[in-house]
């Protein structure tokens, strides 16, 4: 007697499996399992995914829109500046508020871990407070980890160092920075440096927003990799953005791909936000910003896509839907073979797994029974559609569901109902 059976599950590599739950945990994946169930799900050909993981997100800002003004120019530079004015108004009880309710639209969208950034910069770091009381509160549905991040620069503002070590205390899981924010290129390489030594000293990992900026000469990629090599960090530094590598010279990028290889760094392009603020200084021809993805994945280096901002200062769109971060990493990087396409799904799904570290991530035996059907046959198709999430499962549990979307159809001769997931020819 198992609690659940997803039956007639298509995997995301192509098989076709039942998949049975017992206690929390994936107990088989086989076809044709005959075994009672507390409850089915008939997945009927459907594509039932392991959760979608958000490697780069702040939970501090989101849903924030509008406070104190709208972002005017659009600009990353004014989105902090905007975020600046709106940073002392900010409680910790109104940030919890508005992540909560952040997080209740990210599970129904299938999201079940996320790497949020808190702003350190806010001397009273009631965004490390607030964010950190919403891990205890969403820890049954999605699993977060805060990272340190100070905004303003480690040493560009006052009281970095300092705020840094107190966020430490209270807790935070990784450790940030923003080298390219500070005041010269001097400045941000000590930065790195100082940063991967505090990490190595606690024992916590790295994810540091490092070049995100066109600056083709900018060098701090190349110096968190040699950072993270020194302080033996091997595997446990992500890069979040690396814009600046679009911009970079060609022999250049040739020499820092296997530097970043060798250092086992993981890299964070966020999609929806590189296209948006990169570029802002071109006329035409204007470059898209999104750092080097096949060229990073050709090389071994687990490349997983964030979401970064979904209504705030800097973004005041997105929708919590990792699919639509794939789709517009497809788009930027040009990946569309269906193999590109593939990868583009694994960089919301199994490659931010790996660059959070999680365990017990997957759709094995032994693995924590989180699951998410789609209403899509396979990758591509959900990559396509943003598909609708049918079932949302965690531990086993039913924790969200969205009905099929079908749509009527008053039309003399025509069908009487169109269904997009039905549109792909059979062997796509
Ligand atoms: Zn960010």
């Amino acid at each position: 007697m198992f609690d659940l059976i997803a039956k007639d599950a298509n995997l995301p590599d192509g098989r076709t499996a039942d998949i049975a739950v017992k206690d929390g945990l994936i107990a088989a994946v086989e076809p044709g399992i005959t075994a009672e169930a507390g409850r089915t799900i008939d997945a009927a050909g459907s594509l039932v995914t392991p959760p979608f993981i958000d490697p780069h997100f702040h939970m501090d800002a989101t849903l924030s829109l509008g406070l104190p003004r709208l972002n005017r120019s659009g600009t990353l530079l004014e989105g902090i500046a905007l975020w600046g004015e709106l940073k002392p108004m900010l409680t910790a009880d109104a940030i919890v508020e508005r992540a909560l309710r952040y997080c209740d639209l990210a599970v129904t969208q299938g999201i079940g871990a996320i790497r949020t950034h808190a702003d350190i910069s806010e001397p009273r770091l009631v965004t490390v407070e607030a964010l950190l009381r919403v891990k205890e509160l969403i820890a049954d549905y999605i699993d977060l980890q805060v990272v340190a991040f100070p905004q303003d620069g480690y040493y560009r503002a006052p009281g970095g160092e300092d705020a840094m070590a107190r966020a430490i205390d209270m807790g935070v899981d990784v450790v940030g920075g923003i080298p390219h924010f500070e005041r010269t290129m001097a400045d941000g390489a000590r930065s790195v440096e100082a940063l991967c030594r505090i990490a190595a000293e606690k024992g916590l990992p790295v994810d540091m927003h490092c070049d995100e900026t066109d600056d083709p000469l900018s060098r701090h990629v190349e110096t968190l990799a040699a950072e993270t090599v020194r302080f033996g960090l091997q595997g446990r530094v992500a890069g979040s953005h690396l814009t600046s590598m679009h911009s970079m010279d060609n022999y250049y990028v040739s020499k820092l791909i296997p530097l970043m290889a060798e250092a086992g760094m993981h890299a964070i392009p966020n999609p929806l936000i590189n296209i948006t603020l990169q570029g802002r200084h071109d006329t035409y021809p204007k470059r898209r910003g999104m750092t080097r993805v096949p060229e990073l994945m050709a090389a071994g280096i687990t490349v997983s896509f964030g979401h970064d901002c979904v209504m705030d200062p800097w973004y005041s769109l997105g929708n919590a839907d990792m699919l639509e971060v794939a789709h517009m990493a497809v788009h930027v990087a040009q990946m569309t073979s269906p193999a590109a396409m593939r990868q583009a799904f694994e960089a919301v799904t199994v490659n931010s797994a790996r660059t959070l570290g999680l365990e017990g991530y997957g759709l094995a035996p032994g693995c924590k029974a989180d699951f998410v059907v789609l209403q899509a046959r396979d990758p591509v198709e959900a990559i396509r559609l943003k598909a609708t999430r049918l079932a949302v499962v965690r531990r086993g549990k039913v924790i969200a569901e969205t009905p099929r979307r079908v749509s009527r159809l008053a039309i003399d001769g025509r069908p009487g109902t169109v269904d997009a997931a039905r549109y792909a020819p059979p062997a796509a």
